[in-house]
């Protein structure tokens, strides 16, 4: 059994066992047996790097932001700063077009709000897909409501790919954005996202994209992409909670009013009249998250270091691998079979309930996802409850894995008698 994986990155030794170690939490136990985490989708465990960083932060530098002239302010100043130089070095962005918010959902309903108000009256159109995360359909179906817009969805296939034919149809004069995830959450599904700009810009139509399932497993440059509007959430990739990431063009920060009234983002408050910072303060109103940006940096520096060439050939053994083993289990019907897709594994058991198989699985120390993955639409499409949901991250490993299939084997045997 394949106990010491080493794979060779470009110019990095890739030892998951060493990996490993600096994650203090996969050594815990749950229910007597090593934990087995494969919930990564839906966040990530921390290295020591971040776990530390938290800890330095509130040793060391904690204070607010653009506020004092003491020495500890300007320090905090400087690292939050600087952390968004970091990101936005990482992104291939100019700095000023990075944006900190709490998180994906944040920053899509950011611009909701704000492109919304700007750019879209009634009768126009925002073309969604049927494949995305609740938080990318809710805040334009509340904009939509709002505006008396228009929304439009791409249908997808049976093996989980968007309809690209239908997508070039649904583009029209009348469509002012369109939004999509870059990776499905539930179907792991890679989507065309350079084909999907191209066909958009054509017609002078933005994009913004969802990269919260992508940013973890990638890297992602915005200006090679072209892209619009583009997000993720720190905990998934290594990060803390309560931090994320919004990037987007100049062309359309400038013109896009505050999503939120309050200090910071303001240049000059009268009681007739405020006015407002130039972006990305515009978008940052109170007292931000500072340990979380600081420590996102952190995490990205991280998993620069680890290397992505390296990050995506260890994810992808370990895809191939779960697929190919649980292709042999009598009764499993996949849920997501796109040609490109990324590490998330999701699956039904004929006759069984998804819930059932989760708790099984905890009992015996694997931590998967069941239900709908905050993607009901996908689920009410294959006309199904959810899915069982294995996703996962370089720090897993091929034994896991064999330890998860016997698991399953032993949940189905019963639960089916
Ligand atoms: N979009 C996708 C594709 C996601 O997977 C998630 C998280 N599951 C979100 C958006 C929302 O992210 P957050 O809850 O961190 O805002």
């Amino acid at each position: 059994m394949d106990t010491t994986l080493k794979t060779k990155a470009s110019h990095t030794e890739f030892d998951v066992e060493s990996i490993r170690r600096e994650f203090p939490i996969l050594s815990v136990k749950v229910h007597g047996r090593p934990l087995i985490y494969f919930d990564n989708a839906a966040s990530s465990q921390k290295p020591l790097a971040v776990i530390k960083a938290i800890s330095t932060y509130y040793e060391t530098v904690n204070s607010n932001v653009h506020r004092g002239v003491h020495h500890l302010s300007s320090l905090a100043t400087d690292q939050f700063e600087a952390a968004r130089k970091t990101i936005a070095t990482h992104l291939n962005a100019n700095v000023d077009e990075v944006i900190y918010t709490r998180g994906t959902t944040e920053a899509i309903n950011l611009v909701a709000f704000s492109y919304g108000e700007a750019f879209v009256k009634e009768g126009d159109e925002i073309i969604i897909s049927q494949m995305e995360h609740h938080s990318n359909i809710v805040p334009w179906q509340l904009l939509c409501e709002r505006k008396k817009a228009v929304l439009k969805y791409i249908s997808i296939t049976e093996s989980g790919e968007l309809n690209m034919d239908e997508y070039k149809k649904l583009l029209s004069a009348k469509t002012k954005l369109v939004a999509v995830n870059h990776v499905s959450n539930s179907l792991g599904t890679i989507n065309p996202v350079e084909e999907i700009i191209s066909l958009a810009h054509a017609k002078n139509i933005p994009v913004l994209l969802d990269g919260a399932q992508a940013m973890p497993h990638m890297k992602v440059d915005v200006k090679k992409l072209d892209v619009d509007f583009y997000c993720f959430s720190g905990h998934k990739v290594y990060g803390p909670t309560g931090i994320g990431i919004l990037y987007g063009k100049e062309k359309w920060l400038k013109q896009m009013p505050p999503y939120q009234g309050g200090g910071e983002m303001i240049k000059e408050v009268h009681l007739d009249k405020s006015t407002y910072q130039e972006p990305p303060l515009r978008f940052e109103a109170g007292t931000p998250n500072i340990e979380g940006s600081i420590v996102l940096a952190t995490a990205i520096d991280y998993m620069n270091k680890l290397g992505f060439d390296a990050i995506a050939k260890q994810e992808n053994k370990l895809l191939a691998y779960t697929t190919e083993k649980l292709s042999a289990i009598p009764g499993i019907k996949f849920v997501g079979q796109a040609k490109d897709k990324s590490a998330i594994v999701a699956f039904n058991i004929d006759g069984l309930h998804p819930y059932d198989i989760g708790v099984m699985l905890d009992q015996q120390g694997i931590a998967v996802r069941t239900g709908h993955h905050c993607t009901q639409p996908i689920m009410d499409l294959y006309c199904i409850p959810g899915t069982v949901r294995a996703s996962f991250s370089f720090y897993n490993t091929i034994e896991e894995i064999d330890v998860f299939i016997i698991a399953l084997k032993k949940a189905i045997e019963i639960l089916k008698k």
